[in-house]
């Protein structure tokens, strides 16, 4: 079933109003008429099936007819610090790893990322990425969109450690600990406790890796480097692999 992010202000009492963009796909594209049912989230605390009462172009008001439970988050938080890819890459990264399960993006500059930050083209990349972000939520059922932020220099990224329980700094050169360790303290019963969550940062370096010196700063900081195997994966895959692995290892993905 269709599924529609709204902001908490277009949630009235027993009503949502959709508009703009996602009012037009539903007019245009699903061709919806009084009484066809979608669901709309306000990727905050409220969840609803709603069926369409009224259609326009860019305006559509649904009757909320049930009220969902919003359990499809996962209780670790991951965010994901990709050094910035070329080309579309972070779009892969950005929708892959969505639908896994990460909550925030932070692209970040590195040594060796190769990609000239540009301020003026920015905003318009920013604004792909988020748009990326919130299709692939849709499509895979989150209660959130992942946020994007802004992209950070590397002593930017340093300083935001502490705000996370983990860091780890995904490093071939195998002298990490093994993710399965570093991951001890989110295995599944744990993040059982009613309330109970953890923040856990992967940072994921660009084509080229990182260099020892951002490896020993990292550390330094606070991060734990971590291998991912003994084979070299692309940045573009590196950071779904260990998501994936994390929320395997928390017991996110599935069997509990
Ligand atoms: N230096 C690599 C290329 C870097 S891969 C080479 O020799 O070709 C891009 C990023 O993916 C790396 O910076 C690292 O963060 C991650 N990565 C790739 N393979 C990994 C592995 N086996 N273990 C841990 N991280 C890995």
């Amino acid at each position: 079933m269709q599924r529609y992010f709204v902001s908490p202000e277009q949630f009235k009492e027993d009503r949502v109003e959709v508009t703009g963009e996602d009012a037009r796909h539903i007019s245009k594209v699903m061709r919806g008429k009084p009484g066809d049912a979608f669901i709309v989230s306000d990727g905050v605390s409220r969840e609803a099936l709603v069926e369409i009462e009224s259609i326009e172009q860019t305006s559509v008001t649904a009757v909320i007819t049930e009220l969902l439970e919003m359990n499809h988050e996962p209780r670790l938080k991951v965010t994901i610090a990709q050094s910035l890819p070329k080309g579309d890459k972070m779009e892969t990264v950005i929708q892959k790893c969505t639908e896994i399960g990460a909550v925030t993006f932070v692209p970040f500059i590195s040594e060796r990322t190769i990609v000239q930050y540009d301020a003026k083209k920015e905003g318009k990349r920013l604004e792909r990425w988020r748009k990326i972000a919130k299709e692939a939520a849709e499509q895979a059922h989150r209660n959130i969109i992942p946020a994007v932020e802004q992209p950070l220099a590397w002593k930017q990224l340093l300083g935001s450690f502490s705000h996370y329980d983990k860091v780890c700094f995904c490093y071939e050169k195998e002298h990490g600990s093994q993710l399965r360790d570093v991951l001890k303290p989110f295995t599944a019963q744990s993040l059982q406790e009613p309330g109970s969550a953890a923040s856990l940062l992967l940072l994921v370096g660009p084509e080229g890796g990182f260099t020892e010196e951002e490896c020993r700063t990292a550390e330094e900081a606070g991060a734990v480097s971590v291998g991912l195997g003994r084979r070299i994966l692309r940045c573009e895959t590196a950071g779904m692999t260990a998501l994936a692995c994390a929320l395997y290892e928390s017991g996110e993905m599935g069997g509990v």
